[in-house]
């Protein structure tokens, strides 16, 4: 997720995937076994005539007869393990939970449809006092429909665990991982020269592509998601941090940034506390969704602000001909923090070579 705002979600989605690359007490129990062997004989004969007698949205959700039997039986065995006071089991690598309507993980979905709401309505409020013509502005935009669409497929996996869905989560919690990271250097080195942002688009949008067929092909490999996630999302993490750090004195509002950098650690350790869930309902990375829920409403709050001041230094920059009265080189440019321009990669649009600042893509972070 979790970016500036994803960048520690792939960490938690990795989480979980190491349990699942292990065999469950729950399902390698014989109580199980028996269980599934019986529902597979008795109920599961015939298909057809199991789809017909079930509900419209288990059906929608596809649920066969063999998810059936494997939902009834993981309750079979939770309630025979209670009872001869065992601990709860995990089936499959996660813990059981209660489904609604056929939802798997009602808790994560509503979640994750929670974090990615913000994503749709702080774009639409930046979009309304930020100019179009300010630097980032489409980057914010193509930001907000990535993670859009990373909380889209997270409610998604989490509503029905497939091949398919887990490898759309992870896919997509990785893009906004890598997105952010692009985002950064971006905003480090301006988006005005058109040739420097093909170059970094392309490098990351090459290592994004190398890392879903890599993990498209053949079997899920839990352990690379897992190194990839976490390399990037802790450099993404760092870099972010020291951006913020540095620019702590020019741009006050950095500490938006850098609390949702922060808090987003801090999150990750709900992570650690693995317990069945309360109620059937909220494990640990349910609470974890619920707890980044706030952070996309101050992650924007940055945004606009960073984008306010870009737009500051944009009307500046287009004063320092009016103030000089020509197009001298050498005239007051008081008006003008140009060391911010600089930093900002902005740069005039008048084409005039005098008042022209260069974007300085050797700038260090
Ligand atoms: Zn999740």
């Amino acid at each position: 997720m979790v970016n500036g705002l994803g960048f520690l979600y792939g960490l938690v989605s990795m989480a979980t995937c190491v349990v699942m690359t292990t065999a469950s007490a729950g399902d390698g129990s014989w109580l199980f076994h028996r269980c599934m062997w019986d529902c597979n004989k008795q109920a599961c004969r015939d298909e057809t005539g199991f789809r017909s007698i079930q509900p419209w949205y288990l059906r929608w959700l596809q649920w066969s007869c063999v998810d059936e039997c494997d939902y009834h039986c993981m309750w079979h065995t939770v309630e025979e393990m209670l009872q001869h006071n065992r601990q709860v089991p995990q089936f499959h690598g996660k813990w059981p939970f209660v489904r609604f309507y056929g939802i798997q993980e009602p808790a994560s979905v509503l979640f994750s449809i929670l974090n990615g709401l913000p994503h749709i309505y702080m774009i639409f409020k930046f979009r309304q006092t930020i100019s179009a013509s300010t630097p980032m502005y489409i980057v914010w935009h193509i930001y907000a429909m990535v993670g859009a669409n990373t909380w889209f497929w997270s409610a998604v996996f989490h509503a029905r665990d497939k091949p398919f869905t887990e490898l759309m989560d992870y896919c997509c919690a990785f893009s906004i991982v890598l997105f952010s990271f692009c985002i950064l250097w971006l905003r480090i080195l301006g988006t005005e020269n058109r040739l420097m942002v093909g170059a970094i688009s392309t490098v990351f949008l090459s290592l994004y592509v190398y890392h879903v067929r890599y993990l498209a092909q053949g079997r899920f490999d839990y352990g690379y998601n897992m190194k990839a996630n976490i390399a990037i999302g802790l450099l993404n993490a760092a870099c972010w941090l020291t951006w913020c750090f540095r620019r702590r004195r020019e741009q006050p509002y950095v500490w938006k940034a850098a609390t949702v950098s922060l808090s987003l650690m801090l999150l990750i350790s709900l992570e650690l506390g693995d317990f069945p869930p309360y109620l059937w309902i909220f494990d640990a990375h349910s609470l974890w969704h619920a707890g980044t829920v706030w952070l996309p409403f101050l992650w924007y709050s940055f945004v606009i602000d960073d984008s306010h001041y870009l737009m500051n230094l944009q009307h500046k920059q287009l004063k320092v001909p009016a103030a000089n009265g020509d197009t001298g080189a050498s005239g007051d440019t008081s008006d003008v923090n140009v060391d911010d321009m600089q930093t900002n990669g902005v740069s005039s649009a008048s084409g005039d070579d005098n008042i022209r600042i260069r974007t300085p893509f050797n700038k260090s972070l």
